[in-house]
């Protein structure tokens, strides 16, 4: 057996850790990783074709980085871990309020709406 051997994706995808980045088909220097999106979006290994240099595995975002250390550390200390969303500081449901960016957009606007009203957005230009 060759010691050189390193895990492929084939771990992630078998661990439903998946989430069809589309990193790995990316990456693979031997064209071995296909994603055919009209049947789903889970990459298929060609094992014939991997050498297993282990580059797509290495890139994975699936095979689980330190999420919430990380954002503890960088956003706040107090960050908690939810099992459907990760690394949480709080959760809040909102709309615009503004019908126009409501009605056109796909998830109620709020972040729209948020960059309006953040001070340093610049956006948009109003006559004073
Ligand atoms: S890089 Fe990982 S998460 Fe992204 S498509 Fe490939 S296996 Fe899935
Ligand atoms: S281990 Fe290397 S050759 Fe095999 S699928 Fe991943 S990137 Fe491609």
């Amino acid at each position: 057996m060759n010691k050189n051997k390193k895990k492929n994706v084939q771990l992630i995808i078998d661990n439903n850790l998946c989430c069809g980045c589309g990193a790995c088909e990316g990456m693979c220097p031997t064209k071995a990783i296909i994603i055919d999106i009209t049947k789903s979006y889970r990459p298929v290994i060609n094992e014939t074709s991997c050498t297993k240099c282990g580059i797509c595995y290495q890139i994975c975002p699936g095979k689980g980085w330190p999420a919430l250390s990380w954002a503890r550390s960088l956003v706040d200390r107090n960050t908690y871990w939810d099992d459907n969303y990760g690394p949480a500081y709080d959760c809040f449901l909102g709309k615009s309020a503004d019908d126009n960016i409501h009605l056109q957009a796909a998830s109620g606007g709020i972040a729209t709406s948020l960059v309006i009203l953040h001070p340093r957005s610049g956006w948009p230009q109003v006559a004073p």
